[in-house]
């Protein structure tokens, strides 16, 4: 595979380029995540929530890839957060994706008013310790809700999954992971395809003669962020894998840099319940 890995603070690797599944229909996602190995993508992202498990387990057990050869992360509910709900959950996405281990498991978003983050990442400190996963992490959260889950937990989760793309940079919490060894991944790294059309990404796709999705993709390598584009075309699941004989020049990095606005596609981790 020509895609390099970030080591996790737990000695695991993931790949650095991923594959996406959300808002993919069940009845498509068979065939999404069928192309996507088929490109060379070892690392597929669902969650519990996206109601496509079933036929991810289902694509990379017909792959013909050796288990072990795919990284395959999901993700733990809102409404199944506590102790007891968590490891009952994690039965069940296990029961929907047809397999006995689990790369990766997230919370999908820190819900703190309803106070049970940590209780649900002590059930994922058991399945870890039972060796039903590999590593063990957070989406969706925030400096705070990170420094009371280590502080009240004595774990650093290996990844936070975040939204991040040029028009939401999230300088402050990736500078909060590299000093805490959290790896940064990024979802809607295209903004949801918004940034496609940003004509200062048209502009360097141009200087570069790659598309805008590679350029994006590229941009997110190149700062070091796990990286997890979406599509169900086939022609475009390959064009976002096909970036790793090109690079951004340091002036191309910074422009793209300039973009951040602070604006989110997403919800509000402060709030999203
Ligand atoms: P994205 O930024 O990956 O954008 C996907 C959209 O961009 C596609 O639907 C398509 O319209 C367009 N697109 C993709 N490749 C293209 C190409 N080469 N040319 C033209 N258009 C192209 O958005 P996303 O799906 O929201 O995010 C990616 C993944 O991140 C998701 O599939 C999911 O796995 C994850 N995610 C996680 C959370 C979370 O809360 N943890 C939230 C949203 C998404």
């Amino acid at each position: 595979s020509p895609v390099p890995s970030v080591i996790l603070n737990d000695g695991h690797l993931i790949p650095r380029l991923g594959f996406g599944v959300f808002q993919v229909p069940e009845q498509e996602t068979f065939d999404a995540v069928t192309t996507a190995l088929a490109a060379g993508y070892r690392s597929i992202d669902t969650a519990a929530a996206y109601q496509n498990e079933a036929p991810v387990g289902k694509a990379i057990a017909e792959s013909g890839i050796p288990r072990d050869e795919v990284f395959v992360t999901t993700k733990l509910w809102n409404s199944e957060q506590g102790y007891d709900s968590a490891l009952r959950a994690f039965d069940a996405s296990m029961q929907q994706l047809g397999m006995d281990y689990l790369d990766l498991y997230l919370i999908h978003w820190p819900v703190a008013a309803a106070d049970r983050y940590i209780d649900t990442f002590r059930a994922f400190q058991t399945l870890k310790a039972q060796g039903r996963i590999g590593s063990i992490g957070v989406s969706n959260f925030q400096p705070d809700h990170l420094t009371r889950l280590i502080a009240e937990t004595g774990e650093v989760p290996a990844v936070n999954q975040i939204e991040l793309h040029p028009a939401l940079a999230q300088n402050t919490l990736r500078a909060f992971h590299a000093e805490h060894g959290i790896a940064t991944e990024a979802w809607s790294p295209l903004g949801q395809g918004a940034e496609l059309k940003d004509p200062t990404v048209v502009d360097i796709a141009g200087q570069v003669d790659r598309t805008p999705a590679q350029v994006l993709i590229r941009w997110h390598l190149q700062l070091g962020n796990i990286v997890i584009p979406k599509s169900v075309t086939p022609a475009r699941i390959r064009e976002n894998f096909d970036v790793f004989d090109f690079e951004l020049d340091a002036d191309q990095m910074t422009t793209l840099g300039a973009l951040d606005t602070g604006t989110r596609v997403g919800p509000d981790p402060d709030t999203f319940a």
